[in-house]
């Protein structure tokens, strides 16, 4: 006969949606829970998905952590004020300052842009790029890396909204996007991260320097195109495979608020990165 023991009650409970039309994915959502609060987020996740999205199959996992989850830090926000016509040259120099080459930066925006699965599709996760030759790391160049096992605090949540809201910030895509990006940066060997969402009416992208800034460029596309994707970019000495393992199994937890500056010109934020 086999016993199976049940989690210790102090660990928290991964709690995951995804909903797809005819395979491809078109709403997914994820938190870090403590498991009497699993059940309402699985509800209020399926609620989201109901509510916004065109589905024909719907999942939600509902998962005990087997480890205590790793703490890490959201990256001070930063909006770059800067019209359409130049969004797509201040993220290159941006990325260029991160310490990510002209040629790597390109690549990752044009593969983006382009739909990085091939023929047009965009890929579920996120690429792995080579910060300096700018050769694409992740193993499967259809699917990417999906980060998984991420959230933040019960404590954190309520303020993390509020303080969103109140900066002018509250649709709910650029929570998620801030939140997701502190994994991603955390990344063994990350340097950047670039990121534009495939909803065609969401046009705000981000470049995230790895311990330093989460900038935010509005306008990043256009309005109506649907080609959206992630780019992480490693430094040459790091190890993709362990990239991977962090993204897809280490949990991690964010405890805490960080700064949410108001929108700057690029002058402006790149001055207060250096100090
Ligand atoms: P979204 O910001 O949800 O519109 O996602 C934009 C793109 O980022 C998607 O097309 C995926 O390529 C990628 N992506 C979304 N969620 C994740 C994730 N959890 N991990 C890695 N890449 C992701």
């Amino acid at each position: 006969m086999t016993t199976s023991t049940p989690p210790p009650q102090d660990l928290l409970y991964s709690v995951r949606m995804r909903a797809s039309h005819q395979g491809r994915h078109v709403s997914g959502a994820e938190d870090l829970v403590a498991p009497e609060n699993a059940a309402a987020t699985a509800a209020r996740f399926a609620e989201r998905a109901l509510a916004t999205a065109s589905f024909d199959d719907l999942r939600l996992r509902i998962e005990p952590l087997r480890e205590p989850p790793t703490a890490v830090s959201l990256l001070p926000l930063f909006t770059v004020e800067v019209p359409a016509r130049e969004a797509v040259k201040t993220t290159l120099e941006l990325l260029e300052r991160a310490g990510v080459s002209r040629q790597a930066a390109e690549m990752a925006y044009l593969t983006l842009s382009e739909g990085a699965a091939g023929g047009g599709t965009n890929m579920r996760g996120a690429m792995l790029v080579d910060a300096i030759s700018g050769v694409r790391l992740e193993a499967d160049h259809g699917r990417g890396i999906r980060a998984s096992r991420y959230g933040v605090t019960e404590a954190l949540r309520d303020a993390l909204h509020a303080a969103l809201e109140k900066a002018g910030y509250g649709h709910h895509r650029t929570t998620e996007a801030w939140v997701l990006s502190a994994k991603m940066a955390a990344a063994p060997g990350a340097v950047a991260e670039l990121c534009f969402s495939d909803d065609p009416n969401y046009t705000t992208g981000y470049v995230a320097i790895a311990g330093l800034a989460y900038v935010r460029l509005p306008h990043l596309k256009a309005v109506g195109d649907p080609h959206g994707g992630r780019a992480l970019f490693l430094s040459p000495d790091s190890d993709p495979q362990a990239v991977a393992t962090w993204l897809e199994k280490t949990p991690c937890l964010i405890t805490d608020l960080s700064t949410i500056n108001p929108p700057a010109p690029l002058n402006t934020i790149v001055g207060a990165l250096r100090r």
